[in-house]
């Protein structure tokens, strides 16, 4: 027999991993218990139409990426009997799930009234009867209970009992030729709907619909407060598997959502959650993260921005990649995500959004950033940051790190002023993200592995020529006590890069250009960060990191 395996994309967490997962988790609760936040747990899987609506029906998540099935309609066996039972109350005495011999009946029902339909006799009479339920009238059914009448008769003497079997008068589909009377047993309809109409549902993708649908269902609106409310729990998505990509992964989030008199499209409640967000990430000890902030607008500056693009395209889509060929005419917002080598020139000499932007929009971005440069939070305008879902509006962010490699995002968010209006709800501005538990993982481990085995830098030479140069400068290192590893100049740059990045946190490049200026080449390979470092200051800034 083949080994069954967990299945692809999701994983098993063993210790002692699952530790560093508590300990993120336990250290987001403080952070965000300091912020008073407090904790929203909603199902794991919902209506398809929430995601449909929620996060937009072009999305690639709702295009691809959903775990969507056909939830079977079901019979609602004790909604029918009680059903019957209120409609024969007076007659009977009921007692359910009696045991009879190995089996359960439905019910068992002493009348101790005349018989309604089968007796016209007036003198009062107590019958026994065996009732059982069916959405579906089998042969077996009779069978079954011709048998447990028969038991029961044997098993109490009594003669006076009949087997019913009840079932629902559209869906006797299959109802047998005729229940054979002289055992006793009879078929009665009965009318109403006992079935649990088939639903569309699907496992979440993300978590903010979710919320606030939440949100709305149990009216936290009326409150008049903001609704600060944070979540940690797994996710899910068909994507293709990869490092820092998995079809179960586990996001931690938080929403700041609320009437707008409640303050809920302040520009400070977007300021405040990047500020949170920073501070989170600097107790988890994740260092070497970039925070990239735009505004898509609202709705209306992002039709028009949407209409400057198209026209902008119509000129260059035709030499661009087929997917942007596509988007230029369906959802030109979209080109901006594009990461194929060759479109990036054309990309960024599209217009902006910022410029699309009305005074309202400029007005709201320039108060986020006021605060945060206030606050001392360390931010990079990225303009074409639009991010895949639907229902942003204004302030779009992403918080990237280096480390992570092709998946670098470690969290995204934004504002979603219209969010609670599209699916059905009152006015409720808010603002929130996801980050994910996955990647921050692997980035702390990485961060670990780093600390814990490799040299402070390797020097590498350009060239058979700079080997002396090179050694000159190990030595200078060393001897200020930094551990050095020294590559070769007969090594191409990119050995010279997969040997670095597997030894040493950095590499430095000396090449001849470098040599005369005096200004070195310096990578850091946890945060992808490439620097131009005066000769003079290296010792320093090495020191300094091997320090942190
Ligand atoms: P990406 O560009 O990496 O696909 P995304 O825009 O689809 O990210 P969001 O929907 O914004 O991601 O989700 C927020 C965060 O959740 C991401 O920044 C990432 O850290 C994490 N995340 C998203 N999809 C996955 C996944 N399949 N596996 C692990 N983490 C994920
Ligand atoms: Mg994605």
């Amino acid at each position: 027999m083949s080994t069954l395996k967990a299945v692809r994309g999701t994983r098993d967490l063993l210790p002692p991993e699952t530790a560093l997962w508590n300990r993120i988790e336990e250290t987001a609760r403080r952070v965000f218990a300091r912020y008073n936040f407090g904790e929203i747990r909603t199902p794991v899987f919902e209506d398809t139409a929430l995601f449909a609506r929620g996060v937009g029906e072009e999305t690639d998540i709702v295009s691809k990426e959903m775990y969507t099935w056909e939830d079977r309609e079901r019979f609602d066996v004790s909604g029918m009997s009680s059903s019957w039972l209120h409609q024969n109350s007076g007659f009977t005495h009921s007692e359910s799930n009696v045991k009879l011999g190995e089996h359960t009946i439905d019910l068992v029902i002493t009348r101790d009234a005349t018989l309604r339909t089968h007796d016209q006799s007036p003198s009062p009479i107590t019958v026994t009867e065996l009732v059982q339920f069916k959405p579906e009238l089998k042969q077996y059914d009779v069978d079954r209970l011709i048998e447990l009448v028969e038991e029961f008769v044997t098993s109490t003497g009594n003669a006076l009992v009949l087997g019913k079997l009840v079932v629902p008068e559209t869906r006797n589909l299959q109802a047998t030729g005729h229940p054979d009377t002289q055992h006793r047993v009879f078929v009665e309809q009965i009318a109403g709907n006992f079935f649990q109409s088939s639903q569309r549902l699907t496992l979440r993708p993300e978590n903010t619909a979710g919320v606030v649908r939440a949100y709305i269902e149990h009216n936290l609106g009326e409150t008049g407060q903001l609704q600060k409310l944070f979540y940690i729990g797994p996710q899910f998505r068909r994507e293709r598997p990869q490092k820092g990509r998995y079809r179960q992964f586990s996001q931690i989030g938080a929403e700041v959502i609320g009437p707008p008199s409640a303050g809920s499209e302040s520009p400070l409640r977007d300021a405040e959650v990047l500020e949170m967000l920073a501070t989170l990430l600097d107790e988890l000890e994740i260092t070497g993260w970039t925070l990239n902030i735009n505004s898509v607008g609202s709705a209306a500056d992002r039709a028009r921005y949407n209409e400057v693009l198209r026209a902008a395209l119509a000129d260059v889509a035709g030499k661009m990649c087929g997917d942007c060929q596509r988007r230029a005419v369906t959802n030109p917002l979209r080109v901006l995500d594009c990461k194929v080598e060759a479109d990036q020139a054309y990309i960024e000499a599209l217009p902006r959004m910022a410029d699309s932007l009305d005074e309202e929009s400029k007005a709201h971005f320039a108060a986020v950033t006021a605060a945060l440069d206030e606050a001392g939070v360390e931010y990079t305008r990225n303009h074409r940051l639009v991010r895949g879902l639907d229902y942003y509006t204004r302030t779009t962010f992403e918080f990237t790190h280096g480390g992570l490699g092709a998946q670098n995002a470690l969290l995204g968010g934004g504002r979603y002023d219209g969010l609670s209006e599209a699916i059905g709800g009152p006015k409720a501005p808010g603002i929130g993200f996801a980050m994910g538990e996955d990647r921050l993982v692997l980035t702390l481990e990485a961060q670990e592995e780093a600390k814990a085995e490799k040299v402070d830098a390797y020097i590498a030479p350009l060239g058979e020529g700079m080997n002396a140069a090179a050694l000159a400068l190990s030595r200078e290192l060393r001897r200020a006590g930094l551990r050095v590893e020294l590559g070769d100049g007969s090594f191409r740059l990119k050995k010279s890069f997969e040997a670095a990045d597997k030894t040493a946190r950095r590499i430095v490049i000396l090449g001849e250009d470098e040599l005369k200026s005096g200004i070195l080449t310096v990578k850091e390979f946890a945060s992808g960060e490439q620097s131009k470092v005066a000769r003079t200051e290296l010792k320093m800034i090495l020191a300094m990191a091997a320090k942190a």
